[in-house]
Parts: structure tokens; sequence; C-alpha cells
């Protein structure tokens, strides 16, 4: 198939772009580098450079593409970030989604994949979150993918759009090539190594006196590569639906800092700071949807392997892409 990758030279986006190819997929990246680095695009796919800000230009790019599915990743994705400045968030996630979407129906695209949140949820009333749950964001990029997701069901109701949205848990790890590199780093796995690797004097814990075993919070770290993987099946996917998308463990900061501390062999420097505001305290999912309907299972279940392939990336690559 011929897929455009919408942020394709993202973390998330990056990795999809990388396995897409290894299939024997043919894939266009249209990326605005806020993000996204152009040393992420995987040098087999052909590039554009675009913001989706700009109606004109992603109309284009799929006009000169004509892919068969657009998978879009090309969002702010930062709870604490939402939480300052909604704007941005709604403005982007939202309103330039629909200049996509636009294109999307004008050329006639039969398919996307949707990168959707598990932060849709909010705190939920039962663990582990399937798709039966309320969703009841408490941040607005949480109420920004959900609009997204509504907006999803009518496009498909009105233009005859098929969609899959995935919910990512916490997306983690890296492949060989690909990881994670911000510029600026908010998430924890990356703030971590950082650590490890004498980039940073040391790591804050947001909150300590949640309602958890050790007080911090919990989430549910899924590997980069599962992720992948669960986008490759959803092409295959006839249908439009809504799946979750995390392993069905739950790790928190303390236990994802001292597995990192064990498999680097670093000490690892904290220092305990209030709740980070938006932050949910648990948020563990069930994949049982995917894993019926689609056949995806995950093959890295353990916090080890995930925190392991991170950790390589991060030593072979120690300024990250370097922009
Ligand atoms: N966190 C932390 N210190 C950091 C970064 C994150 O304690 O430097 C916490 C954060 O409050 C949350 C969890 O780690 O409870 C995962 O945060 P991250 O930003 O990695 O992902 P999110 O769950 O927000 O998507």
């Amino acid at each position: 198939m011929k897929i455009l990758v919408v942020g394709g030279a993202g973390y998330i986006g990056s990795v999809c772009a990388e396995l897409l190819l290894n299939e024997g997929h043919d894939v266009a990246i249209f990326d605005n580098l806020t993000e996204g680095h152009r040393a992420a695009v995987d040098p087999r796919a052909t590039f554009s450079e675009g913001d989706l800000s700009d109606r004109q230009s992603i109309g284009a790019a799929i006009s000169t593409v004509r892919p068969d599915a657009v998978m879009h990743f090309a969002a702010n994705a930062l709870v604490g970030e939402s939480m300052e400045n909604p704007s941005k968030y709604f403005r982007n996630n939202v309103g330039n989604g629909l200049n996509l979407l636009d294109a999307i129906v004008e050329s006639r695209v039969a398919r996307l994949v949707f990168s959707s949140t598990c932060a849709i949820f909010g705190p939920p009333d039962r663990l582990p979150i399937d798709e039966t749950l309320p969703a009841q964001p408490i941040n607005p990029y949480g109420e920004s993918k959900l609009a997204f997701e509504k907006i999803l069901r009518w496009y498909d109701q009105i233009h005859g759009l098929k969609f899959i949205a995935l919910r990512y848990f916490n997306a983690a790890g890296a492949s060989e090539k690909f990881g994670e590199d911000h510029r600026v780093e908010t998430h924890l796995i990356p703030n971590v190594l950082q650590v490890a690797l004498g980039q940073k004097p040391e790591v804050a814990i947001f909150g300590t006196d949640y309602e958890t075993p050790d007080g911090t919070c919990i989430r549910d770290y899924i590997h980069i590569l599962d992720l992948a993987r669960a986008h490759i099946l959803a092409l295959g996917s006839k249908k439009s639906d809504f799946y979750n998308l995390g392993t069905g463990g739950g790790s928190s900061v303390r236990e994802v800092i001292d597995t990192a501390g064990k498999i680097t062999g670093r000490k690892i420097n904290v220092v305990e700071k209030p709740r980070r505001p938006g932050d949910p305290p648990r948020l563990i999912a069930s994949s049982e949807k995917i894993q019926r309907e689609l056949g995806w299972k995950p093959q890295f279940q353990s916090l080890d392997a995930i925190i392991e392939s991170a950790w390589k990336w991060h030593q072979k690559f120690p300024t990250g892409y370097g922009d």
C-alpha cells in the first residue's frame, strides 16, 4: 500500500514509517518539523515539509501522493503544556486536524489511522481501562483528542471515511534506528535516561502522595514497536473503530526509576516535587479488544525490555537527532 504518514518525523510516526517500509509499503512523510526531526525521516520514504494549519499544503501533499491510507500522528501531546496553553491544543489537534480530514475526503482517501490517547478517559472508575468506560478527560490534551474522535465518527457517517483510532497508553522504548528525542523533554523515561547519561543532575518525581502502593503515578508503558505493529494491523481493518493500546501492566514512577538504575548501572538522583496538574493517578489498558479483533499481541511485556531498548538508543545517539 501507499501510506501518507502525517507527523512521520516524530517519535511514534518515525518508528511506524520504518515498520511500514520494512513490510514493503510505499511511505510518504508530511511533517512540519516543530516536534519532529529531519534525521528521523527514514531515507527510504519521500518527505515533504508542511504544516496542517495550511490547508493547501496538506491538500497538495495528498493529491501528489494519492495514498491508499493516511496515518495521522501530527499533534501536540503534553498533558502539562495543555493545562497551561489549551488554545494550542484545540487549535492544532482539532482545528488543524480538520484540514487533514477535509483534504482526505476531497481526495477520496479510503482509510485513516489516528493516534488517540488514554488521556481521553481521565481517572477511570475501574481498571484496566477498556473501551466501554466513559470518556471524561481531565486535561485539554485528552479533550482535544476526544473531540477529534467524535469528529471522525461524523466523517464516517457523512463522508464514509473509514478510520481506526488507537488510544495509546505510554509509548516508550526505541527501534535500532529511531527513538525518543523531544526538544524540551518532559517524559519520564527519557528524562531518567538523561540523568543516567550525566546530561541532567536529577529526575523529578511529580507527586508522592497519590493513592498508589508507593505514592507515585502508575502508567502502562508500551513498547514503540508493539505500538507500530498495531498500526499495520489497523490498516487491514475494514470498519471504523476505537481500540485501547497498552500491555495491561502498570509501573509506578519509582519503579521506572529503579528499573532504569538497574539496567543502566548508573545512580539516578531524584528530587520529589508536587503533583503535575492534569495527571491521573493510574492508567492501565485493557487491550483485549484489539487482541481479539485485529490479532494484536504485544511482544515486549516487561518494563526492563522497554527501558533496555531506549537505553541502547540513547547511548548510540546521546544528543538524539542533534537538532
Ligand atoms: N513524571 C515524573 N517526572 C518526570 C516526568 C514525568 O514524575 O520528569 C511522571 C508524570 O507525572 C506521570 C508519569 O511520570 O505520572 C508519566 O509521565 P509522562 O510525561 O512520561 O507521560 P504521560 O503519562 O504524561 O503521557
